[in-house]
């Protein structure tokens, strides 16, 4: 056994990009591959390693962010990460990860902590090996459906997962989920030695929507199928709710954010609130979304027994992640990337910059790749119409260039402010030349990987995201 993982391990450092698997490198999930096809269980020997034992986040939605925010707060406190980077999120990159902190045949592992961001698809397979003793799960929108299907499927592969683990994980959830909140049903009505699920949600009223939005996925109750009704709608289908069938309502949550202030595209602030303790958090990233993010790294932390101030410091020096809202300098032009890939992401995307109280130059990169997904129907579903009015200039580019400039017109965008130019590299220069100020790029998930590629050859972005 120990003679496969050694074998595995070297086989996996055989072909490379080991030192990208983890610390600021990107994401590679070849040499895990490799090393999991010597070594079947190389996941759960290697994490069985790790002194203080492992935690998994999944979500739609907001993964790579949470898990920089969890990283921020954990190594302030000296925690030695092993930590899968952006994108290498399923099997395969959590044992790259892994292997690259092994030594000396897998005996030992430099690192304390495993951090994983795991593919909702993935988290069952993943669990299983890595036995983590906390799991945050926090959203779950309707996301390539060509490739994932029905979410209800996932939520119910979430439960069956849950209930597997009984009482060995501590399961951290979004109250303000339904279908997420749902999954701590069972920690309510059998006592779990470990304690019930940590419940994280917002507090504040001033935040809330008229109504439920154009992408909302979950409204039904997943214990009696009738429909919830909404005492407030902070984003999608995330809010205060209630089954007036049988009574199943949104659990208080134990780590709450309120006084929450959005400050366009930088940043945002609220008050983070934990067993009447609380702390103003300054957050370097922007939007509703990011407060969600934060809430749930905090809880998590708070499952790992970190103080709350040292939570809060740790939320407040987090850096963004390359496409996660993050600003770079291009040739003069202050521009901001955000990634779209979904109805409920752009929106929030898409409503945090109405906050910009300015019109807007964006450049907007629809591509139907696979990992996009191939149908591009969402951005149909995606509330274009908030955007619309602020428009000054829109760059179309992309493989389907042409339909995001079509979904823009019937926005309300006047067709004298749309370009189309399908070439990635010629549609940013185009972008770029065209105006002044600020900039907004907002590229689905190939076109973000296009893009850093480009900028890094161009030498205006680090080589690897991070
Ligand atoms: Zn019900």
């Amino acid at each position: 056994m120990t003679v496969r993982l050694a074998a595995g391990l070297a086989a996996a450092r055989a072909v490379g990009g080991l030192a990208r698997a983890t610390g600021r490198g990107g994401g590679t999930s070849l040499p895990g591959k490799v090393l999991t096809r010597v070594e079947p269980h190389a996941i759960e020997r290697l994490a069985g390693r790790l002194s203080r034992g492992s935690v998994v986040i999944s979500a739609t939605n907001g993964k790579t962010t949470t898990a920089a925010m969890v990283s921020s707060v954990l190594e302030r406190g000296g925690t030695r990460l092993v930590h899968n980077r952006a994108g290498a999120n399923m099997v395969g990159g959590v044992a790259s990860a892994l292997a690259a902190a092994a030594r000396r045949g897998g005996r030992e592992l430099d690192g304390d902590l495993g951090l994983f961001e795991v593919d909702e698809f993935w988290l069952g397979p993943v669990v299983e090996e890595l036995e983590p003793r906390a799991i945050l799960l926090s959203n779950l929108f309707r996301d390539q459906l060509d490739r994932y299907g029905e979410l209800d499927i996932i939520a119910d592969r979430w439960a069956e997962l849950v209930g597997r683990r009984g009482a060995a994980s501590r399961l951290v959830l979004n109250a303000d989920d339904p279908l997420v909140a749902d999954l701590g049903r069972a920690t309510e009505t059998s006592p779990r030695p470990a304690g019930g699920a940590l419940y994280f949600g917002v507090e504040d009223d001033s935040l809330a929507l008229a109504e439920l939005q154009h992408a909302s996925d979950s409204k039904h109750c997943r214990r009696c199928g009738h429909a919830y009704i909404y005492e407030t709608v902070y984003l999608a289908h995330l809010g205060r709710y209630h089954c007036p069938n049988c009574g199943r309502r949104r659990p208080d949550p134990a780590v709450v954010g309120r006084d929450v202030e959005l400050r366009g595209i930088r940043s945002a602030a609220f008050t983070l609130a934990h067993a009447g303790e609380e702390h103003r958090v300054e957050l370097p990233l922007p939007g509703l979304y990011n407060v969600y993010n934060a809430l749930g790294a905090a809880a998590l932390c708070l499952a790992l027994e970190i103080p709350l101030a040292q939570v809060a410091a740790g939320l407040a020096a987090v850096a963004p992640a390359f496409g996660r809202a993050e600003t770079l300098d291009l040739g003069g032009r202050p521009t901001s990337i955000l990634l779209v890939k979904n109805p409920a992401g752009a929106n929030e995307v898409l409503r945090t910059l109405t906050l910009e109280g300015r019109e807007l130059d964006v450049f907007g990169v629809l591509n139907d790749r696979t990992a996009d997904g191939r149908d591009v129907s969402w951005v149909w579903d995606a509330d274009w119409e908030v955007l619309a009015p602020h428009v000054r200039r829109m760059t179309c580019s992309g493989t389907r260039a042409a339909e995001l400039a079509l979904r823009m017109k019937y926005a309300g965008v006047d067709p004298e402010r749309l370009r189309v130019i399908e070439g990635l590299p010629e549609g940013l220069d185009a972008a770029l030349a065209h105006g002044d100020g600020p900039l907004y790029a907002l590229p689905t998930y190939t076109a973000l990987l296009e893009l850093r590629e480009l900028l890094a050859r161009r030498g205006q972005a680090e080589e690897y995201w991070r």
